[in-house]
C-alpha cells in the first residue's frame, strides 16, 4: 500500500487514541489567546468519533478487528507501511524470546525512532526527514536509512556540517526533551547522543498490546 499522505490527527481519530503523530502541536494549546487545546483528543471529554459516516448505536467489534486496529496502531505510530511491519514479525519470528516483544524492540530500534526519542526531530516524521535529507551520522558515518537499526553504544550525531544549519541551532537552544528514555542520551552542545543500551518491552508504550499483532500475523 502507498505511503498515507493526509491528515495526521485522522489516524489518531481512527484509532480512538493520541498518536503524537504531530510532535509539539500534540501538547500545545492555541496562541491566538483562546487558550485551547490544538489536539482535538484534549478539546473535548467525549469521544472523538472516528473518522468517515457516523453509525448509529454500538457495533460489536470481533477480534479480529482489535487485531488489525492494533497493527495499524503501530504502524501508524511509527509510520511504516505494510510491507515493513510484517518484515519486523518475520525477523521477530526467527529470533528467541517472546515474538510481540522482539518485534516491537525491532521496530524502536530504527535510526528514525532514535532519533526522535533523542529530541533531535519533534516527531517520527521529522526524524525520518532529517535522516533522508543526510543530517544524521551513525558512529561518524552518514546514514540516511530510516530504518537503519541501531546497536547499544552507538552514537548518533547531527552532521558537523549542518550544525550552523537554523534548525539545529534552535535545538541547541531548546530545552532538553523532558521524557527521553533512559536507554538514550544526548548532548545538545555537541549535537551528540549514544544509545545507552538496547531499549526493552518496558522501555515501549505499554498501551500496545503486541500479542493481537502476533494473532493476527500467524493465522
Ligand atoms: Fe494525534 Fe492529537 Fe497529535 Fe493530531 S494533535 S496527531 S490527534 S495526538
Amino acid at each position: 500500500m502507498a505511503k498515507y499522505t493526509g491528515p495526521s490527527c485522522r489516524l489518531c481519530r481512527r484509532e480512538g487514541e493520541k498518536l503524537y503523530l504531530k510532535g509539539d502541536r500534540c501538547y500545545n494549546i492555541a496562541s491566538d489567546g483562546t487558550n485551547k487545546p490544538l489536539c482535538p483528543f484534549d478539546r473535548t471529554n467525549k469521544k472523538v468519533t472516528p473518522p468517515g459516516p457516523v453509525h448509529v448505536g454500538r457495533k460489536k467489534v470481533s477480534g479480529y478487528q482489535q487485531q488489525l486496529r492494533e497493527k495499524q496502531k503501530v504502524k501508524r505510530t511509527y509510520g511504516l507501511l505494510e510491507k515493513q511491519m510484517f518484515h519486523y514479525y518475520e525477523l521477530a519470528e526467527k529470533q528467541k524470546g517472546v515474538t510481540g516483544e522482539n518485534m516491537l524492540i525491532l521496530i524502536e530500534r530504527r535510526l528514525d525512532n532514535v532519533v526522535f526519542q533523542m529530541g533531535i526531530a519533534a516527531s517520527r516524521a521529522q526524524a525520518r526527514q532529517l535522516v533522508c535529507h543526510g543530517h544524521i551520522t551513525v558512529n561518524g558515518s552518514k546514514v540516511d536509512i530510516p530504518s537503519y537499526l541501531i546497536k547499544a553504544g552507538d552514537v548518533v550525531a547531527v552532521k558537523s556540517e549542518k550544525a550552523e544549519n537554523e534548525f539545529f541551532k534552535a535545538l541547541k537552544e531548546s530545552p532538553v526533551r523532558a521524557n527521553m528514555p533512559k536507554w538514550v542520551s544526548f548532548n545538545k552542545e555537541e549535537l551528540k547522543g549514544e544509545v545507552v543500551a538496547l531499549p526493552t518491552r518496558e522501555d515501549i508504550d505499554s498501551r500496545i498490546k503486541e500479542h493481537m499483532i502476533v494473532e493476527l500475523y500467524s493465522k
